[in-house]
């Protein structure tokens, strides 16, 4: 039991106190016993006792006394202990003073004087018991309004965190849409199945391909888009693909309305994870401007020398000026032998070092205001010079053939040398010569050229 708890009693008869107080020590283990003879000490005596920090749980009292009757002592006690269980002795039965009490000091028991021992303790043990209970109770709940008030606090933060989160995420959202709004409307892009079947298209992409959406998803991205492409150069996309590989380069498209247009196309696969390949995403950027303006130009861009179509242009003015002013010309077309190999070996970058090392020489070796170099094809240039007489010709052609080959640029794939090199075809042209065009004389250029290739390469034929 609580070693703070106090069982106050009062009466005014010592012999009764006495006796009250022999009955009942030893029966309440830890409880202390309180016994006031003048009730009119009881309030104050039971403040004390609060204030020392006890508690009372039960308060015994006499009905007949001088000046107060029980009832209105236990009606003053209670007011200042409300909890504590009151228990009235009475002498003679009193139903006045017990209804008194009942209604003033919420009485918990009257026991008639002279008490029955066992009754007695009976009756005080309950009223412990009860009033333990109830204070057990009180905690009790005490404790489970100050959890549940805690579980409310919690639901509150809890609540006003999640808002912030679902805040901060609808914020991002609407970045995020309007990046995507931004993408739609002016990158080209289009998302393809693993079957080819396109499952989105930008609106972007629609615009310059001249399809609607609906006419491209659920199509066939290949027939659809790439219908003026030839097999082979749709395989060459397919097969990099395919190696989980990323393609890209540049491609004539036709828009739906027959229009050309020019893109720098990147394809690459949707990697679930290194092997896996969910389908592909195209990125397209349209060149058709660039395309427009490589087209006007009369240079290379790779290696800045004349181009194809300025070499038509320039040897229809040449071969007219020539014959004019009574002068031999040379033309000579030479090709880089077995460039497919080293490609294929050295890569398509190292192949491109090689066609910019030959621009360089050529521009370094015919820099006289009536030389001409061009390159009029992949991996094919083409000399136009004006000499004194063919021998001057034939000594140019076989110089320029051993100057390449004196570069030293290695090749390890090819029959003929170590390094690259080249065979040329040439063609001199007579002052006299009247009927030769310009047809003509790069068809047997060129012939003479394919029988430099086939009598051994690294060489030239006249
Ligand atoms: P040949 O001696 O008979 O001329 O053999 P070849 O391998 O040179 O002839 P082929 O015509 O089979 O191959 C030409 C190669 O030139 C194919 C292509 O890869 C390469 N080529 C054409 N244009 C370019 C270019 O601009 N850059 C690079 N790097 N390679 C090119
Ligand atoms: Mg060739
Ligand atoms: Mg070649």
């Amino acid at each position: 039991m609580n070693a703070n708890y106090v069982i106050l009693c009062i009466d005014d008869e010592e012999t009764i106190l006495d006796s009250l107080s022999m009955e009942l020590s030893g029966c309440f283990a830890g409880v202390e016993l309180e016994l006031v003879q003048d009730n009119a000490e009881a309030e104050e005596l039971a403040r004390e006792l609060i204030a020392e920090g006890l508690e009372i749980p039960v308060v015994v009292c006499d009905y007949i006394m001088p000046g107060r009757k029980g009832d209105e002592v236990l009606a003053a006690i209670h007011a200042i202990v409300p909890k504590a269980r009151t228990v009235m002795l009475t002498g003679q039965s009193s139903l006045e003073g017990v209804t008194k009490a009942i209604n003033r000091a919420n009485l918990y028991r009257y026991i008639a004087k002279p008490w029955d021992r066992d009754d007695l303790i009976l009756t005080l043990r309950g009223a412990l018991e009860s009033y333990v209970q109830e204070a057990t109770i009180q905690r009790q709940n005490a404790e489970l309004k100050e959890l549940n008030e805690g579980l409310e606090r919690k639901v509150v933060e809890r609540t006003a965190e999640l808002q912030a989160a679902n805040a901060e995420l609808a914020e991002a959202n609407r970045t995020i849409t309007q990046y995507l709004d931004i993408i739609d409307q002016h990158v080209l892009i289009c998302r393809i199945d693993k079957a080819g079947t396109i499952t989105y298209a930008s609106e972007a992409f629609c615009r310059r391909s001249g399809f609607e959406r609906s006419e491209l998803i659920g199509h066939s991205y290949w027939y659809t888009l790439y219908f003026n492409l030839s097999e082979s150069r749709i395989q060459e996309i397919m097969t990099t693909l395919e190696r989980g590989e990323t393609w890209q380069g540049e491609i004539r498209h036709q828009s739906k309305d027959g229009e050309y247009y020019w893109v720098h196309e990147i394809v690459s696969p949707d990697l679930a994870d290194e092997s896996l390949i969910l389908g592909f995403t195209s990125i397209r950027q349209d060149i058709t401007d660039k395309k427009a303006v490589e087209e006007l130009s009369i240079t290379d861009a790779l290696t800045g020398l004349y181009n194809r179509r300025h070499f038509n242009s320039v040897l229809e003015r040449e071969l007219g000026r020539a014959r004019l002013a009574n002068q031999w010309l040379a033309f000579a077309i030479f090709d880089v032998d077995h460039f497919k190999p080293y490609n294929d070996n050295y890569g398509h970058a190292a192949g491109d070092e090689v066609l910019k090392r030959i621009g360089q020489l050529l521009n370094e070796r015919y820099r006289r205001g009536r030389d001409y170099v061009f390159r009029i094809g992949g991996e094919e240039f083409a000399v136009l010079i004006t000499v004194r007489h063919p021998a001057e010709a034939e000594e140019a052609a076989a110089n320029l053939v051993s100057a390449i080959a004196d570069l030293k640029l290695p090749h390890g794939h090819t029959p003929v040398a170590p390094y690259i090199t080249i065979s040329l075809g040439l063609r001199l042209i007579s002052p006299e010569e009247e009927s030769a065009t310009v047809d003509q004389i790069f068809i047997e250029a060129d012939s003479r050229l394919y029988r430099a290739k086939e009598s051994g390469r690294n060489r030239y034929v006249r």
